[in-house]
């Protein structure tokens, strides 16, 4: 269980990925992955901070920044549509003296 957590980090830190994406990465299920993300996003020692790019609303462009939980919502609370980017999970270090400085590409 820590093992594969400590593998997500590790992962998370070199780029940003989606739940899928991670799911097929490490042979997790989807739904254990968020699990291990909503740890990572409380945990303090991950060399940095679980930061999220947000899911998309395909259809209208409607942002779902403020969630609760880190899963998708499953349709766009604006215009209904169920085609939404999935949201993009990485791990922002922290800036530290001579360390190369981080671009949000959001
Ligand atoms: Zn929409």
């Amino acid at each position: 269980m820590g093992t594969i957590r400590q593998t997500l980090i590790t992962l998370l830190q070199e780029q940003s990925w989606t739940a899928k994406e991670i799911s097929r990465a490490v042979g997790v299920r989807e739904k254990e992955v968020y699990d291990h993300l909503a740890h990572i996003a409380r945990s303090s020692n991950i060399g940095g901070k679980l930061v999220i790019t947000p899911s998309v609303c395909k259809a209208c462009g409607q942002a779902f920044k403020k969630r609760d939980r880190l899963t998708p919502p499953s349709r766009c609370f604006r215009c209904k549509s169920e085609s939404l980017t999935p949201p993009r999970f990485h791990i922002q270090p922290f800036a530290g003296p001579g360390k190369h400085r981080w671009v949000e590409d959001l």
